[in-house]
């Protein structure tokens, strides 16, 4: 069996013996989740028709290309075949952002931020064909409240067409509230303002959802903390990262005495853990970083997702991305 179908065949084992969600996360559409019986009830996947390709995951192109979430597809049509499903907040928060034009590659698409978790995670709803027009930044929002009608929007290269409609449905953290400062320094931007604020997708670093949506009793940090760290890096900062500061528990250490941070990412690029330290070795100048371990079994995956140059040995594009926002509120 490969690993992709031992993968669902956990899943489904897990749907079928557990009280799903009982306690934070609701199935973030509504549809009635008695009747999962098989992954395949509920991915939609890519033309390619591959089940895994609505998974989280290097699991488009020949694992050539990310998903940061998973697609849920519709279970009710209109007699023109657009879905009638209900997308649903996936656990008690606010309101982060609304978008109601199709101007991305998400479309319409909504943003919660749920304090209440224990890590405040981000959940993201995207390809929406119509926002709940009471919606507000700001305001209070129940798990399992209706927010959206599930769509098909995107802007994004190609589109998507109305026979795989579906939810596109991240979990994650928010890098750093310096994001709009980093984008406007970067040249390649200067023809495409950023339209979505903190919220852009470059700002938002998904992890798995089926952690969350698959867990008996989901604990958000346990399931941040199960991700295995791939690589690390060491920087030197002048003022606390406002990383640090909005999820105090993935830092150890006396964060206001140190200007020094040994921080463990995810394959995926997720900042894990960042653990104070006395000084460098050899000694960094302010705002400046290293690449400093890597896991060698994870490093095919970490040259395809861009975290590793294709050399195998330097920092990737990506990773030099992510680790200049996350340094954005630290200089
Ligand atoms: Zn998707």
């Amino acid at each position: 069996m490969s690993l992709r179908s031992r993968r669902l065949l956990l899943l489904l084992v897990a749907l079928a013996t557990t009280p799903l969600f009982a306690t934070e996360v609701s199935w973030p559409t509504s549809m009635d989740r008695a009747v999962l019986r098989d992954p395949e009830d509920f991915l939609q996947p890519t033309i390619s028709g591959k089940p895994e390709s609505a998974l989280f995951g290097m699991v488009r192109e020949e694992g050539k290309r990310f998903h940061e979430g998973i697609d849920i597809k519709p279970v009710a049509l209109n007699p023109a075949g657009e879905p009638l499903d209900l997308v649903l907040a996936a656990m008690d928060g606010h309101v982060a952002y609304v978008n109601p034009h199709v101007n991305g590659p998400y479309g319409k698409y909504v943003v919660l931020i749920h304090p209440d978790a224990e890590l405040a995670v981000y959940t993201l709803y995207a390809h929406l064909a119509k926002i709940e027009p009471t919606l507000k930044v700001g305001a209070g929002i129940r798990r399992g409240t209706p927010i959206a009608l599930m769509g098909h929007t995107s802007a994004g290269v190609s589109a998507i067409t109305k026979d795989r409609a579906h939810l596109h449905f991240e979990v994650g953290l928010l890098l750093s509230t310096g994001f709009n400062n980093w984008y406007a320094t970067q040249p390649e931007n200067r023809k495409s303002p950023n339209q979505h604020s903190l919220w852009n997708g470059q700002n938002l670093i998904g992890m798995d959802p089926l952690l969350v949506l698959g867990a008996k009793n989901p604990n958000l940090l346990a399931a941040v903390r199960r991700q295995p760290v791939a690589l690390s890096v060491v920087m030197r900062t002048a003022k606390t990262p406002d990383f640090v500061k909005r999820y105090p528990m993935l830092s150890r250490g006396d964060a206001a005495r140190t200007s020094h941070w040994y921080v463990e990412f995810s394959w995926q690029g997720m900042p894990l853990r960042w653990t104070a330290l006395e000084t460098t070795d050899p000694a960094l100048p302010v705002g400046r970083w290293r690449l400093m371990e890597l896991d060698q079994a994870q490093r095919a995956q970490l040259i395809q997702r861009k975290m590793l140059a294709p050399d195998g040995r330097s920092a990737g594009e990506l990773l030099q991305q992510n680790v200049e926002i996350l340094l954005s509120t630290a200089r």
